[in-house]
């Protein structure tokens, strides 16, 4: 660019003719980006027209003589910047006055005009930053040089918002797009770039829609006309596309821009990539409504308190109303609802545990009582959590209420049932061995007496038989009931199992005293009452039945040392009264041992050598399609004189007499040869045996066992051992011992008779065992729903839970299958499926109708 070449005087402008200078200050709008200003010369200078124009300018316009460069003409533009009047300054110079400095000297490269970029100084020392154009002019001959300036810091400041907003609009994250009216894209800054993946040479000239999916370009077409009746489109929560037709969520704001008119030029829009936050949104309402639904569906009553926990519930669930009957807003509205609601017998310490956890701020962890609105009791566990803020202060307490009324009736249920009879209520024979000790202790301690009696029923098994089990059940509750009144009130009457019952007479005299007869004389006495007790007919199903009774008296210090001693001599007693012909008493007598027990011991001892016995069978089934898994085997005694005797007859008898040992050797010979029969008859399925204590206790029990099952060529696991509660519980370590050894061996191990004895349940956890049996006076008794059967339940569950297999004893009709079905108990044995009967019955039945042992099926 030759900047020296001297201005000639444009011909002709290139500026349009509304541009001339009155025009432009009349219309008082400058544009930005005018180029540097220009005098329009299409005037002739001597022309008074031109001086006009000039004194018009809106830009300062200084004229100088080419000679001497003194001035001669400023116009008013040039006193409002420069502060000086015509006088100061016309005649003078420009450097003379310092009017301005060079800041920079550029040429406009549109034409040919000189301009430079100066620093105008004005007389009282403002300074202006200003562009100078020069030109040289010639005036009536004479080459002149004008000068315009034109102030920039209105266009500089302008110039820089714009390039500030640029700046701005560039760097934003979100898409700035600008669209004409019509929606063709017109900017498209780096985000859009990035977002959709457009380069802005790509996306200028295109329609908007480049960027909208085809199910959204209704959306679209709405904006647009909008926009193009000057409102704002909002912000709008949508999708849009990528280049490469991926979609996105954004949230989008489109506006009009307008000219300097006001007029609609077109839009401007700004989108913002939510995809992510929309993500986190989604996420954390599926948390809240999965949260919600569970807080608010299980059957939990979760809550937020004050720190102060005696002031009201800040957040109670809705399922409080349910639990308590007090509607969710009673919790927020009554302060003291909580503490009134807790059960008398348990506010003390439920307060007191309040108080110190809100003082040592340790979790709150209690089972308590509260009372529903309608008076029942509703037992919970109640566990809170002191949450504190990010500086460690306690802010609330956050916890939740469960209802564990049912735990905790059956807890009660098996406390009660644990020390308790279930059929008569009557204290069990675990607690009237415990009431003994206590009595013996006492009168060891102060020399007094103890009698125990024996009550055994003469001729249940009639009525059993007869009318069935529920009339039999009807009996033994009647008879307690009686027995009971007939006792003394400080007398225990207890039922010691089947048709056998318990009475304890402690703290007798020894020696008779006054009116205080012997003790002897006082057991007797109330055996005879007992027995008259029981003489009246009991009425079952309308019917008149008659009962009698045997009873066994034996007395501590006289007949026995202990209280094993004196339950042992009491039964002796009681079989020798038997003997003595049904109904009456009789005292234990020591030189009676031999002669005495002629009867049933001899006898028993006499089988025992001729081998009497003979083994039945009771399948154990699948209660859901009744397939055969098992056979218990149960033993009988062959008597020549009264037939098949069962095995509670003489039983106990065999291991008080030591032949319970032999017996046992028999059963497991027996069952393994009945076992290996059935083996090659096809016939699958655990054989079971029942063990006594002294079996089991037997050192090479579990060797004699393997080997024996080995010689017969059987599989451990074809047979297993059935312990009762009792029997285990005799010894459990040395139980444990044998189980463990069993369990090594392979041989399957059942507990039998649950939930009669007074058996830990923690005891269970520990000792090996593949099924826990239910005992079949508990099934009896789900048909009620009553606490037995929440009973039953719960001990199906306890199997499950250790893993074990539960079997329903005693199952006997349809509802009691389907009923342990539901609950899960998934095994079971009982008439409904078969009694017990001789192997060969069990051999035709499979014969006949295969491994399913159908109810109603004959065999049983
Ligand atoms: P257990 O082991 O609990 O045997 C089940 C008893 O319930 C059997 O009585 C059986 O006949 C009876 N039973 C089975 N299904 C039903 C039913 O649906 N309803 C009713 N009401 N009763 C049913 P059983 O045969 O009189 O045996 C009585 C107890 O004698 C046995 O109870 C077991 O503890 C013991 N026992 C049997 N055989 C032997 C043995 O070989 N050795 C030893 N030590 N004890 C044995
Ligand atoms: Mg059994
Ligand atoms: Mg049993």
């Amino acid at each position: 660019m030759d900047r020296t070449r001297p201005a000639a005087v444009p011909a002709s402008s290139a500026v349009g003719g509304d541009h001339r200078g009155g025009a432009r200050h009349r219309a008082g709008r400058r544009d930005a980006t005018d180029p540097a200003p220009s005098l329009d010369l299409t005037h002739r200078p001597d022309d008074e027209l031109f001086f006009r124009a000039l004194d018009a300018s809106s830009d300062a316009v200084l004229l100088s003589r080419g000679s001497d460069a003194h001035l001669l003409y400023v116009n008013e533009a040039f006193v409002a910047l420069c502060r000086y009047g015509r006088d100061e300054v016309i005649g003078r110079t420009v450097e003379e006055l310092g009017l301005w400095n060079l800041a920079a000297v550029g040429e406009d490269p549109s034409d040919d005009r000189r301009a430079a970029e100066i620093v105008v100084r004005s007389k009282d020392g403002t300074q202006t930053r200003a562009t100078l154009s020069t030109e040289t002019v010639d005036i009536r001959g004479e080459p002149c040089l004008l000068r315009m300036i034109r102030d920039d810091s209105e266009r500089r400041r302008l110039e820089e918002t714009v390039v500030h907003l640029a700046s701005i609009v560039e760097s934003s994250h979100d898409a700035v797009i600008t669209a004409t009216a019509d929606g063709t894209i017109t900017s498209w800054n780096a985000a859009a770039e990035r977002m959709f993946g457009h380069r802005p040479e790509e996306a200028i000239g295109r329609p908007v829609a480049i960027m909208c999916p085809p199910d959204r370009l209704h959306e679209l077409d709405e904006i647009l006309e909008r926009v193009r009746a000057g409102e704002h489109a909002g912000v709008l929560e949508t999708v849009r596309m990528r280049r490469d037709g991926t979609p996105i969520n954004v949230s989008l704001m489109v506006s009009p821009t307008r000219d300097a008119d006001g007029r609609i030029t077109g839009s401007w829009g700004l989108v913002r990539d939510i995809t992510d936050r929309k993500l986190a949104m989604d996420q954390l309402r599926e948390a809240e409504a999965k949260y919600r639904s569970l807080v608010e569906r299980i059957p939990v009553v979760t809550y937020v308190d004050a720190v102060d926990r005696t002031s009201s519930a800040v957040y109670m669930s809705p399922q409080v109303q349910e639990m308590l009957g007090y509607p969710q807003g009673q919790w927020q509205s009554e302060p003291d609802l909580w503490v009134r609601t807790i059960h008398p017998d348990d506010r003390e310490r439920v307060l007191a545990e309040s108080d110190r956890t809100n003082q040592t701020g340790e979790p709150f962890t209690m089972e308590y009582r509260l009372l529903h609105r309608d008076g029942r009791t509703v037992w919970v566990r109640d566990e809170a959590m002191l949450v504190r803020d990010e500086l460690g202060n306690p802010r609330i307490w956050q916890g939740m209420l469960l209802d564990i009324s049912d735990r905790k009736r059956a807890e009660e249920d098996m406390a009660f049932l644990a020390y308790h009879d279930k059929l008569t209520g009557l204290p069990n024979r675990v607690m009237f061995e415990e009431m003994l000790e206590l009595a013996l202790t006492r009168a060891g301690r102060h020399g007094l007496a103890v009698a125990v009696l024996y009550v055994d029923l003469d001729n249940f098994k009639n009525v059993n038989d007869s009318l069935g089990h529920d009339a039999g059940d009807d009996v033994l509750r009647q008879t307690a009931l009686r027995l009971q009144d007939a006792a003394r009130a400080a007398d225990v009457v207890a039922r010691h199992g089947g048709d056998e019952f318990l009475v304890l007479l402690s703290d007798l005299d020894r020696e008779p005293k006054d009116d205080v007869p012997a003790p002897a004389t006082t057991a007797e006495m109330v055996a005879g009452r007992l027995e008259e007790a029981l003489q009246q007919p009991f009425v079952v199903h309308g019917a008149d039945f008659a009962i009698s009774a045997s009873v066994g008296i034996s007395l501590y210090p006289f007949d026995a040392r202990d209280g094993v001693e004196l339950l042992r001599h009491a039964d002796f007693a009681m079989y020798q009264a038997k003997q003595g012909g049904k109904r009456g008493h009789a005292r234990y007598a020591a030189e009676e041992e031999g002669p005495g027990q002629v009867s049933l011991a001899s006898r028993l001892r006499k089988a025992a050598e001729r081998q009497r016995w003979e083994l039945h069978y009771q399948p154990i089934v699948r209660l859901a399609d009744a397939e055969l898994v098992g056979l218990e085997a149960l033993l009988r005694w062959q008597d020549p004189r009264a037939g098949l005797i069962p095995p509670a007859r003489f039983i106990r008898l065999a291991e008080q007499t030591g032949i319970s040992e032999a017996i046992g050797d028999w059963v497991l010979e027996e069952a393994c040869r009945q076992t290996r029969t059935w083996r090659d008859a096809g016939l699958t399925g655990t054989t079971w045996l029942n063990l006594s204590p002294r079996q089991l206790w037997r050192r090479d029990f579990v060797t004699r066992t393997a080997s024996l099952l080995s010689s017969w060529g059987l599989e451990p696991a074809d047979l297993g051992v059935e312990v009762t509660e009792a029997t285990a519980m005799a010894d459990p370590a040395r139980a444990s011992t044998v189980l463990h050894d069993l369990r090594a061996a392979g041989i399957r191990i059942a507990v039998d008779d649950f939930g009669t004895g007074a058996s830990s349940l923690s005891l269970f956890t520990d000792l090996p065992v593949d099924v826990l049996k239910v005992d079949r006076t508990l099934v009896g008794r789900i048909a009620g729903g009553g606490p037995t059967a929440a009973m039953v339940a719960a001990i199906v569950q306890f199997a499950s839970s250790l893993g074990v297999q539960a079997v329903a004893e005693g199952v006997e009709a349809e509802e009691q299958r389907r009923w342990l079905l539901e609950r899960g108990c998934a095994l079971g044995q009982g008439y409904l499926f078969g009694r017990p009967v001789a192997a060969s019955a069990i051999t035709a039945r499979f014969r006949r109708s295969g491994s399913r042992f159908e109810p109603g099926a004959a065999g049983g």
